[in-house]
């Protein structure tokens, strides 16, 4: 249809957005040329048409490259493709992919030049080269470690950093689920295992846990790991999940010693009042959910300020320190031993009845009299008195507990000392 109309074709010629141009083989001359191509140029026809092809190329100088060029044009039969820069008027470079063919006309040789601007296709080029920069470089140097879960394979790839922060260089660690799950602190596997499964079951927006991974040492780290389902089959179960590990070893240590030091008590080291009273709660909501009996001992070493005024309070301090070494290593791991004050402390035991809580008060002063005290040739050994109460037949709550125990440690004082004395009346020290 075209073909029958010769205004038509050129009005195609006219309106094609790519710039194209006439070219004769022998000359380089242009004979003729599009819109586009004078606009990509920056030329008036008249300028144009006198112009060799040479003269639009950047890097294309002088005829004998000229015959080569047009060498090579006649030998593709599809066209001969380059990328050059076509220079416009102004001075500017315009990138363009050319395809220069060949054809016959009313037996003279032609050839016809399409040249696409391609600079907007270059920039997405180069958009698309610089993520995969960025993606190089967060897969190989971030701090962060990533990890690429195939649920159907169960394969994993794990990111050098990953693999460098545990300690594997770039070619161990196989690239398994159990790599992974077979090192997470076997005291967090269920936790992580269980958020895991409630991210992939749809019960939550993304995995996000914090727990410990033991590195190729043998040693623990901590790290803080969230990841996300990234594919999913038609059914829309998860296929592919991608995570980020990051290492919060400092931080945890930065935690646990402020938790460390709100908590215990900086001369002893033992748990301080606060979270003796804390354990002796959390033990009783044990026993009475269990219907089982709590013991509380309540010490306090005698005559201690005697100690303090004959040998000073450093000598004071290392006897406070010693009695807590001493005593701790007679108390079960799950006995709680604090110091409760000055020279005061308490012990709670749970599932203890008062004939075993008072075999742990003797134990205790035998354990005091075993001791070589640096004070012990002026003062003789150092000795502690003890009250003793039992839940629930001295009180039913923490505080009627303490008092019971607390009222007994004064009989033992006021009984002359170095003694273990039980509470009596669970009605009267018990309020409720
Ligand atoms: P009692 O047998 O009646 O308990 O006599 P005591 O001397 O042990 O009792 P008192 O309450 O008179 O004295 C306790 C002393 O403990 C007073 C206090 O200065 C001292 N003390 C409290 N805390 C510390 C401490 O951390 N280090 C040292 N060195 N002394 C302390
Ligand atoms: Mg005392
Ligand atoms: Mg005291």
């Amino acid at each position: 249809m075209l073909s029958s109309s010769p205004s038509l074709s050129l009005a195609l010629f006219q309106h094609l957005p790519d710039a194209v141009f006439l070219i004769d083989p022998h000359s380089s001359d242009i004979l003729d040329c599009n819109a586009a191509a004078l606009h990509q140029v920056g030329m008036e026809r008249s300028e144009l048409l006198s112009h060799s092809v040479l003269s639009l190329q950047k890097d294309v100088l002088g005829m004998p490259q000229w015959a080569s060029l047009a060498q090579a044009i006649r030998a593709a039969p599809q066209g001969l493709v380059f990328v050059g820069q076509h220079q416009h008027k102004s001075g500017a470079e315009v990138p363009v992919e050319v395809c220069t063919s060949a054809f016959e006309h009313e037996g003279r040789e032609y050839f016809v030049s399409i040249a696409r601007n391609i600079s907007q296709r270059l920039a997405l080029e180069q958009d698309l080269h610089d993520r995969d920069m960025q993606l190089h470089y967060a897969l190989t140097q971030a701090s962060d470690g990533l990890w690429d879960w195939c649920l159907e394979t169960n394969e994993v790839f794990f990111s050098p950093q990953l693999k460098r922060m545990l300690g594997y260089g770039p070619h161990e660690m196989r690239p398994s689920l159990e790599s992974w799950s077979e090192n997470v602190h076997p005291d967090d596997r269920e936790f992580v295992q269980r958020v895991l499964h409630e991210h992939l079951s749809g019960q939550r927006e993304r995995y996000e846990v914090e727990y410990r991974l033991r590195n190729r040492n043998g040693h623990f780290i901590w790290v803080h790991d969230r990841g996300r389902v990234c594919e999913r089959d038609a059914q829309g179960a998860p296929r592919r999940v991608v995570g980020m590990v990051h290492n919060i070893t400092d931080r945890k240590k930065t935690e646990q010693a402020l938790q460390e030091l709100a908590s215990h008590d900086a001369l002893t080291g033992l748990p301080n009042r606060r979270e003796g009273e804390q354990c002796l709660q959390r033990h009783l909501e044990r026993c009475r959910q269990l219907g089982t009996t709590l013991g509380v001992c309540v010490f306090d070493v005698d005559h201690f300020k005697a100690i303090n005024d004959q040998f000073g309070h450093a000598v004071g301090d290392e006897v406070l320190r010693q009695i807590a070494r001493v005593l701790g290593a007679q108390v079960r791991p799950t006995d709680c031993l604090s110091r409760w004050g000055g020279e005061e402390f308490m012990v709670v035991c749970a599932d203890t009845r008062l004939d075993d809580l008072l075999v742990l008060g003797g134990r205790l002063r035998a354990a005091l009299a075993q001791v070589d005290w640096p004070t012990a040739a002026v003062l003789g050994p150092v000795t502690c008195s003890f009250g003793m109460a039992v839940f629930p037949h001295h009180g039913s709550t923490a505080q009627a507990l303490f008092m019971a125990a607390d009222s007994a440690l004064y009989r033992a004082k006021a009984k002359g000392r170095d003694r273990v004395e039980a509470a009596v009346a669970a009605a009267l020290s018990d309020p409720a």
